[in-house]
């Protein structure tokens, strides 16, 4: 069974490694996938390059069994749909490989955003990580579900992992992972402002980022 680990990089930071480890390990994953996005649909043109994203990850994602490399996005023209991802990597896979998509919960929410939604469970089984209840104490914040996606939920849940070895797409899974409070958006402005990035993210991207100035603003 694959996972599949899809976002911008922009760059991949301990946030994106804990999380799809947890993954790879609970669902026991022959292979966890990272496949950066050339142009996001929904989001801004990220600030580094194709190739300095592919190259921070294969940094990152070096020295983990199982962690692979998929720039089939990268080599795409054209916005980066997942839908095509999905097509493209049943093509190369066959019909019957098991896919897990992982999503957060709050990508899950905004699932009826993405070009033709509705057709990512024929192909692809859909992991929703969702954060541990550690702050029950506190208001948390809800992500609202809408209706339809209730919907699917309700359709599709399933709480047996051996469901998801047992047919190539279709199911969708809850699993609860730890979430660093980490985001690449927060690391491109730590080192906007000239301060330090150490020790959110693997010691080697953080070379790489000190090495060729990137997201640092020129003089
Ligand atoms: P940005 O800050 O630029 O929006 P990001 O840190 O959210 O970026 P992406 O590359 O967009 O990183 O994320 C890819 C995927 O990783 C998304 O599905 C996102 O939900 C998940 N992710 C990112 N950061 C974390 C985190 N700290 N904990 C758990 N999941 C995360």
């Amino acid at each position: 069974m694959i996972g599949l680990f899809g976002g911008t990089f922009d760059p991949v930071h301990y946030g994106h490694l804990r999380p799809a480890l947890e993954i790879y390990s609970a669902l026991k994953l022959d292979e966890m996938r990272f496949i950066p996005a050339a142009q996001p649909p929904h989001r801004q043109t990220p600030q580094a390059s194709a190739s300095q994203r592919r190259d921070m990850l294969e940094l990152a994602l070096a020295d983990q069994p199982g962690f692979v490399l998929d720039d089939r996005e990268l080599r795409r023209a054209g916005p980066s749909y997942m839908i095509d991802t999905l097509i493209s990597l049943r093509a190369d896979l066959g019909p019957a490989r098991p896919m897990c998509l992982v999503l957060g919960l709050d990508a899950f929410a905004g699932l009826e955003s993405w070009h033709r939604w509705q057709e990512l469970l024929d192909l692809a089984h859909i992991v929703i990580a969702q954060r541990p209840a550690l702050d029950q104490g506190l208001a948390e914040t809800q992500i609202e579900l809408s209706e339809k996606l209730q919907g699917l939920l309700s359709e599709h849940l399933t709480e047996q992992p051996d469901q998801l070895e047992a047919q190539p797409s279709g199911s969708l899974y809850r699993l609860t992972v730890t979430q660093l409070a980490i985001s690449a958006s927060m690391i491109r402005t730590a080192c906007e402002k000239g301060k330090s990035c150490r020790y959110l993210l693997p010691e080697a991207v953080y070379q790489y980022i000190q090495r060729t100035g990137l997201y640092q603003s020129p003089e």
